[in-house]
């Protein structure tokens, strides 16, 4: 199981330095790589929009 980003994302940022596997990147939304996503929920818990859940 991993974390997704929904099209809620607003690509503010604040996700990305909280992974702590790197598994974030950026874009016009940003993206979580499914094999290196842990499930920790850190990303989720930071998200102003409410855009990251499990999948
Ligand atoms: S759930 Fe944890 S490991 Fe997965 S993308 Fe979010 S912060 Fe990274
Ligand atoms: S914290 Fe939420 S809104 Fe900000 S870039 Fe990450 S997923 Fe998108």
């Amino acid at each position: 199981m991993a974390y997704v980003i929904t099209d809620d994302c607003v690509a503010c940022g604040t996700c990305i330095g909280e992974c702590p596997v790197g598994a974030i990147s950026e874009g016009d939304i940003y993206v979580i790589d499914p094999t290196a996503c842990t499930s920790c929920g850190t990303c989720a818990e930071v998200c102003p929009s409410e855009a990251i859940h499990p999948e």
